[in-house]
C-alpha cells in the first residue's frame, strides 16, 4: 500500500442509474445501452498480480476505474516488459455509466513524418528479415500509451495523476520478484539481440553477462523507471516533450538499422478519442476499437457469420460447433486482412464489413458437411492483398469499478520486448512492423497497411465490452496474441453467449485460430514429440480439445495443425446476477482482485 493511497479516503460511492431501453443502431455505429447501477464490488483483472494489485489499491483508495487502469500499466510496464509499457501503445474501450458513451481511447503509435513505403524494404527492394526489422530503429513508433492515459484520465480520473503513478514508483525503487514468464522470455531473447543494447544488457542480465539472463525469483529494481514515472507524474506527455524525448530519438536513432524518428514526431503525437466500434450478436451488443485496430471489426465479422447459425444446438463438444467457429473465422480473417489500415488514410469498408446482410451472405457460404476450398475476401474496396506478419506480445487487463465505469484495454509493446532497446528503465516499441512490408501485392494494388507517414500501424487488438439484452454490463472480454486476438476473442463471446460458460471456463475453451486455411488448435493431452509447432509451445493443458473432435474436424477436410498451447491471455470480468465474476487464463500469469466495498 502506497503512502500516498493510504492517505486517500477508500470510499466507494454507489452510483444509481434509471434503466434505459436499449437503441438499436446500426452495425458500426455506437450503440447506446442502459444505465448500470453501480456494483457491490469492484473489479480488476490484470496479466501479473503486481498490477492487479496496484490497480485494487486504487480503487480501494476510491480511485476510478481509469485511475486503476494508469496503476495497472505503470506497473505492467515494470514486471512484464515483454508484453507492454511506457514505451508502447494501446487502445481503451470505456462504457461511462453516467452517459451511456462508450468511448475507444487510441494511444497507437505513428510512424514519422520522414516514413515511405519502403521502410522494410532492403537495397534490393525486398522485406527485410523480419527479426532485423523488429531489432532496430526503424520500428520505433511516437509511444502513445502514456499520453491516451493522460487523455483517459483528464475525462475519468478521480485521484490526482501523480498518486495513480505512485504505487509503480514505489514497486520500482523497492524491486520485484521476477515471474516465471518474464525469466522465460529474457533467457529465450536473450539468446538473441536483446544483450546488444548496452541498457537492457545491464537490466536483464546478471554482472550483463549474456550467459546469465535474470532468473525467476529474482529481486529486480528499476531506479531509471523510478525517475521516468516521476517525470510522467508532473507531466503526462513527459515522453513526448523535453529530455525523455530526446533520450527516445537518440536510442532510436542508433545503429544497427536507425530510425528516422524526430522530436517533431513526438511533440505531434496524439492520442485520439472516438466513439466505440459497435454491433450486435443475437440479443447483445459488442462495443470495440475501430480502425487501425482490426481487432474489433475482425470479431464482429466472425460473430456476425454464426449469427445465422444455432451455436448454442451445437456446443463445444460437437464436430459442427467448432467446423463453424473455424469457417466463419476463416471468412472474417479473410476480410479482416485485406481491408483494414488506418482509416485516416484509407479507405476502410467497416460498415460494409459488418452489414447483416452480407454476414448472412458470409454465413450461407458455411458448408455443414465440408471445409470450404479456398477463403477468399468479398468485393468491399479496392485493396490489395496484405502481407503483415504479426509476433505476439502484448497484455490485456479490465477493470470495473464500484460506481460501473468499465474499462477493458489491449496494450502492447508488440514483439517481446518490442524493439529490445531499452531507455529511461522501459522498452521502446517495435509496433511499426505492424505495417505490411510490401507496400503493392503482386497485382500492383496497394496495401491497406502500407507504410505511410504518421499513420498508425494496423492493430489486431480487440479490448471489447459486451452488453446484455437490458443494456447491463454482461462482460468485458480481450487477449493479447497478435492476429490470434481475433480467435482467441470471438471464442469467448460465443462460449459465453451461446453456450452458456463461465468467464473461466470460456477461457479455458480450447483456443482455434483459424486463417488462410490452416487451423491451428490446441490439443488435449499432447505429448511434446507430437507437437506440430513446439515454438508455440506453452505449459502443458489439461483443457484442449478431445481427439475425437479433431478427428472429425479433419474428416471435413480442414488442415489441421496440433498446438499444446497457445499464449492467449484473456481476462475477463462478467456481471452475474448483480455480482461481479472475474476470469484470468491460466496460460500466463494473470490474477482476479476483487475490491469489496
Ligand atoms: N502488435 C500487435 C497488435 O497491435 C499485438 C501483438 C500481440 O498481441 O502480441 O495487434
Amino acid at each position: 500500500m502506497t503512502r500516498t493511497l493510504l492517505l486517500s479516503a477508500a470510499v466507494f460511492v454507489a452510483a444509481c442509474g434509471a434503466s434505459e431501453t436499449p437503441s438499436h443502431d446500426e452495425p458500426g455505429k455506437t450503440l447506446v445501452p442502459a444505465m448500470p447501477a453501480g456494483y457491490g464490488s469492484a473489479m480488476v483483472v490484470a496479466a501479473n498480480p503486481y498490477a492487479s494489485e496496484a490497480g485494487a489499491e486504487v480503487l480501494r483508495a476510491g480511485g476510478s476505474a481509469v485511475d486503476a487502469a494508469v496503476a495497472v500499466q505503470a506497473v505492467l510496464g515494470l514486471v512484464e516488459p515483454q508484453s507492454s509499457g511506457l514505451g508502447g501503445g494501446a487502445f481503451m474501450v470505456l462504457h461511462d455509466p453516467e452517459t451511456n458513451a462508450v468511448w475507444a481511447y487510441d494511444g497507437r503509435e505513428t510512424a514519422p513524418a520522414s516514413a515511405t513505403e519502403s521502410l522494410f524494404l532492403g537495397e534490393d527492394g525486398e522485406p527485410l528479415r523480419y527479426f532485423d526489422a523488429i531489432a532496430s530503429g526503424r520500428s520505433t513508433g511516437a509511444p502513445g500509451a502514456v499520453a491516451m492515459l493522460g487523455m483517459a484520465h483528464s475525462d475519468y480520473g478521480k485521484l490526482d495523476w501523480a498518486d495513480t503513478l505512485e504505487p509503480a514508483v514505489e514497486l520500482a525503487e523497492a524491486g520485484f520478484v521476477v515471474s516465471p514468464r518474464m525469466a522465460n522470455l529474457v533467457a529465450r531473447m536473450g539468446a538473441f539481440v536483446l544483450h546488444d543494447d548496452a541498457n537492457a544488457r545491464d537490466y536483464f542480465f546478471v554482472d550483463g553477462d549474456k550467459a546469465k539472463p535474470i532468473g525467476e525469483g529474482f529481486v529486480r529494481d528499476n531506479p531509471a523507471y523510478a525517475e521516468t514515472l516521476r517525470a510522467i507524474q508532473k507531466n503526462p506527455r513527459a515522453l513526448l516533450e523535453g529530455p525523455l524525448a530526446q533520450a527516445i530519438i537518440d536510442k532510436a536513432r542508433e545503429e544497427p538499422r536507425a530510425g528516422a524518428l524526430t522530436l517533431a514526431d513526438l511533440a505531434a503525437y496524439r492520442p485520439n478519442k472516438h466513439e466505440a466500434l459497435c454491433s450486435t450478436y443475437r440479443d447483445y451488443r459488442l462495443c470495440s476499437a475501430p480502425p487501425p485496430s482490426s481487432g474489433g471489426v475482425g470479431v464482429q465479422a466472425i460473430l456476425g457469420a454464426l449469427e445465422p447459425l444455432d451455436m448454442s444446438a451445437t456446443g463445444p463438444d460437437t464436430v459442427l460447433g467448432w467446423h463453424r467457429f473455424i469457417e466463419a473465422s476463416q471468412l472474417g480473417y479473410a476480410d479482416r486482412d485485406r481491408y483494414v489500415g488506418d482509416a485516416a488514410f484509407v479507405d476502410v469498408p467497416t460498415d460494409a464489413m459488418l452489414d447483416k446482410d452480407y454476414l448472412a451472405s458470409r454465413s450461407a457460404l458455411i458448408d455443414p458437411e465440408a471445409a470450404l476450398a479456398t477463403y477468399t475476401a468479398g468485393e468491399l474496396g479496392v485493396a490489395g492483398a496484405d502481407s503483415t506478419r504479426e509476433v505476439p506480445g502484448t497484455s490485456h487487463f479490465t477493470i470495473v469499478d464500484a460506481n460501473g465505469l468499465i474499462v477493458s484495454m489491449t496494450t502492447t509493446v508488440e514483439a517481446p520486448f518490442g524493439s529490445q532497446r531499452m531507455v529511461g528503465g522501459f522498452m521502446l516499441n517495435n509496433q511499426l512492423t505492424d505495417f505490411a512490408f510490401r507496400p503493392v501485392d503482386a497485382e500492383g494494388r496497394p496495401a491497406a497497411n502500407r507504410v505511410q507517414p504518421g499513420k498508425r500501424p494496423r492493430s489486431s487488438m480487440a479490448p471489447h465490452i459486451v452488453f446484455a439484452p437490458d443494456g447491463s454490463l454482461a462482460f468485458t472480454t480481450g487477449s493479447p496474441g497478435g492476429n490470434s486476438i481475433l480467435a482467441y476473442t470471438a471464442k469467448t463471446v460465443v462460449g459465453m453467449v451461446d453456450w452458456g460458460l463461465s468467464p473461466q471456463d470460456a477461457i479455458q475453451l480450447p483456443n482455434v485460430i483459424a486463417r488462410n486455411g490452416r487451423v491451428r488448435l490446441e490439443a488435449k493431452g499432447l505429448p511434446e514429440e507430437e507437437t506440430d509447432e513446439p515454438q508455440r509451445a506453452g505449459p502443458a493443458q489439461e483443457f484442449g480439445m478431445d481427439p475425437a473432435i479433431i478427428d472429425g474436424l479433419e474428416a471435413l477436410g480442414h488442415e489441421v495443425v496440433r498446438s499444446k498451447g497457445e499464449i492467449s491471455g484473456l481476462h475477463i470480468i462478467a456481471l452475474d446476477d448483480g455480482a461481479l465474476v472475474g476470469g484470468a487464463d491460466p496460460r500466463r500469469e494473470g490474477t482476479v482482485e476483487e475490491v469489496r466495498r
